[in-house]
């Protein structure tokens, strides 16, 4: 866990964790689920399996062990540019914390800087320290833009995701064709209509739609 807790982007991941995984106990876990499940965890195509879901999981869920402050180490830049960024058709993949099954789509991002920019690859980089872990959909959406908030201090940042979540396609409600969508508006984005509609405007453009 973080030491300073006063750290404003450490606060913007809480959950940022310093150990790695404990893929020993995943692996030990799997393998009881085998067997909850009735089947035979010494069965030769399910003898890896405990290990591969346990590396999986650390691909999925590393997040956690993103530290958010070196994300951005030497990406922020002083410019003078006072015009909206936006980044469109971000994917994202993540695990819903209700059922542990995935939820993916695509984030758009937008931004109106105060002096500072953001180099263009760390924004998906910020997508996934927030995605890749146990989430719901609004709170990802609301830590991204809260994180822009206290990086760049912008005049405004505006995030929309839009995902698929296989809890609702595969199970439950059965809606295999249901897209949830969530946003944050912050500054500008939030006390001004023409700056929101002209950022809805841009990511509805040609926006590639879902497709799996
Ligand atoms: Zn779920």
């Amino acid at each position: 866990m973080v030491e300073d807790c006063n750290d404003p982007l450490a606060q913007a991941a809480d959950l940022f964790c310093e150990e790695e995984m404990d893929t020993d106990k995943i692996e030990e876990s799997v393998k009881e689920m085998l067997i909850a499940i009735g089947e035979d965890p010494d069965r030769q195509g399910l003898l890896k399996t405990p290990h591969r879901v346990a590396k999986s999981y650390e691909e999925l869920l590393g997040g956690y062990r993103m530290d958010p402050r070196a994300l951005i180490n030497d990406a922020v830049f002083d410019v003078a540019y006072d015009e909206m960024v936006v980044i469109r058709d971000i994917e994202f993949y993540s695990l819903c914390e209700h059922h542990m099954l995935p939820f993916i789509g695509r984030v758009h991002v937008a931004y109106i800087p105060s002096d500072k920019v953001i180099g263009l690859s760390k924004i998906p980089r910020i997508v996934d320290l927030f995605s890749r872990r146990l989430q719901v959909q609004e709170r990802m959406t609301r830590q991204i833009a809260e994180y822009i908030d206290v990086v760049l201090n912008p005049q405004g940042v505006a995030v929309v995701a839009e995902g698929l979540h296989m809890c609702m396609m595969l199970r439950g409600v059965m809606k295999h064709d249901a897209r949830m969508t969530t946003s944050t508006m912050l500054g500008v984005f939030r006390n001004e209509i023409s700056t929101r509609m002209e950022f809805m405007q841009n990511i509805g453009r040609g926006a590639t739609s879902l497709h799996i």
